[in-house]
């Protein structure tokens, strides 16, 4: 499946995306995972983004571009890919379309994962990640079996940097100013599938259903 995941930081866009990875063998795209992979390995790339990051602020439009266009052209995309975090805005919408025209690749949807604010807020604040492998646990919901340790692959589980209380309150912001008004971009379109996301397996299933498997 070819799907672009919208929703706000902590909606669940990763761990969703992760359980669809499973279904059909997609590859996620998390733009997030492949900048703090580039900051961890002190990359050209991480030491642009890093400063921006570390702020809870978007990285320019044009690094994520130069990223992306390489990225969809991989041979793991064939079987189709998940886009977790990406587009974050409107150009990188526009842009996104052309590549994808340029590329002849069509989407099956644009899914926009809705959650309360609340609920966000409560679910960054206690969301932990592995260092190592990217996955995701909650303190309060799935902690890891030994804490400060990942279950999947022995890495070191910890607290984002920019998940402390003002960067997730920057983000927030940033969200609403930037991204939330992809939602209106795609709803234009008439490609957009708007799902109450509050269990991520609700919004599996959904998902499901709408592309048919
Ligand atoms: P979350 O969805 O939890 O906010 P991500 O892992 O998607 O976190 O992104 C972390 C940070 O990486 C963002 O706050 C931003 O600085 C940068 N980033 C990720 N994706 C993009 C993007 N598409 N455009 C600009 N910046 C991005
Ligand atoms: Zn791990």
């Amino acid at each position: 499946m070819r799907l672009i995941l919208l929703g706000a930081p902590g909606a669940g866009k990763g761990t969703v995306a992760k359980l669809l990875t499973d279904i059909d063998g997609s590859v996620q795209i998390s733009t997030g995972d492949i900048l703090r992979a580039a900051v961890k390995e002190g990359t050209e790339l991480g030491k642009k983004a890093e400063s921006f990051m570390k702020a809870g602020e978007l990285v320019p439009d044009q690094l994520i571009m130069d990223i992306m266009g390489e990225r969809l052209q991989e041979d793991d995309c064939q079987k189709g890919f998940l886009l977790d975090g990406f587009p974050r805005t409107i150009p990188q919408a526009e842009a996104l379309k052309e590549l994808l025209e340029k590329l002849n690749i069509q989407l099956d949807g644009v899914i926009n994962l809705d959650v309360p604010r609340d609920v966000i807020l409560d679910r960054l604040t206690t969301r932990r990640t592995c260092v190592d492998c990217g996955a995701i646990y909650n303190v309060k919901s799935s902690p890891t079996k030994v804490e400060g340790v990942c279950d999947a692959c022995g890495g070191k589980v910890v607290q984002r940097d920019d998940e402390t209380e003002e960067a997730i309150s920057k983000r927030l912001d940033v969200f609403e100013e930037q991204t939330a008004p992809l939602v209106g971009f795609y709803q234009k379109a008439g490609n957009l599938v708007n799902i109450n996301a509050t269990s991520s397996q609700v919004v599996v299933d959904t998902i499901k259903t709408h592309v048919g498997i």
